[in-house]
């Protein structure tokens, strides 16, 4: 049998044993609710890099991801420092500030009655709460930051859902969390994609049909209906 034929056995195998199995099934309503009380916009959070075998966490496979087993174990939202978070469900606080959990330089961890933990990372400050104490869904519990703690490279909650008090499996949020991802995901980050005139969108939305520029002559993207909308930094 040849080397590729034995893995591609060793795939089937692989296949055929049961996945984790996770606390609640997936066809059961989400549990949980969207860490934030505001709705999405540039100037409150964006789904900033989703779960798992994402581009980033392959390049950084070997260092930042690798006890993740070189996921991206957790969901990140992009969002301004001091953006309020909100507890996903009912629960308790397990641990403020352990940094063996990572993601500095604030973090918190909230154990939930349905076996579920969730885990609120690069926080602005020590959130104000003790281990042992009761939180409800929806509660403001901690103010977003940024891990390099300037608030300027890349402010965002990394926000992870284990299972509680053993916390060494992570799993996908967004069948956890009643949310509209499709929506989330086609709106994108804070990143650097093209600007979109809404009034005619499919305009300037490739690297090859971008326009030549004749200098001083009129605005190209003077439009009054853009997307994402107009906002400073
Ligand atoms: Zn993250």
């Amino acid at each position: 049998m040849s080397a590729k034929f034995l893995s591609f056995l060793t795939l089937l195998l692989l296949l055929a044993l049961p996945a984790h199995a996770s606390p609640l099934a997936q066809s059961d309503t989400p549990p949980f609710i969207l860490p934030f009380a505001d709705p999405p916009s540039p100037s409150t959070w964006l789904l900033g890099q989703t779960y798992g075998n994402t581009t980033g966490a392959y390049v950084n496979r070997i260092n930042f991801y690798q006890a993740g087993q070189g996921l991206h174990f957790g969901m990140d939202f992009s969002a301004p420092c001091g953006t309020p978070i909100v507890a996903v469900g009912d629960g308790v606080v397990t641990y403020v500030d352990n940094l063996g959990f990572g993601s500095a330089p604030h973090n918190l961890m909230i154990d939930h009655p349905n076996g579920y933990a969730s885990f609120y990372g690069h926080l602005l400050e020590t959130p104000n709460l003790q281990a042992g104490q009761a939180v409800q869904q929806g509660q403001t519990i901690a103010l977003s930051g940024d891990p390099d703690e300037t608030c300027t490279s890349r402010p965002h909650l990394h926000l992870e859902i284990r299972n509680a008090a053993a916390y060494n499996l992570a799993y996908n949020p967004a069948p956890l969390i009643h949310a509209d991802w499709d929506s989330l995901a086609l709106i994108g980050s804070f990143g650097t994609g093209f600007s979109r005139d809404l009034s005619n969108p499919r305009q300037w939305q490739f690297l090859a049909d971008q326009p030549d520029v004749q200098f001083w002559g009129p605005m190209l993207n003077d439009y009054a209906n853009p997307w994402p909308p107009e906002w400073t930094r």
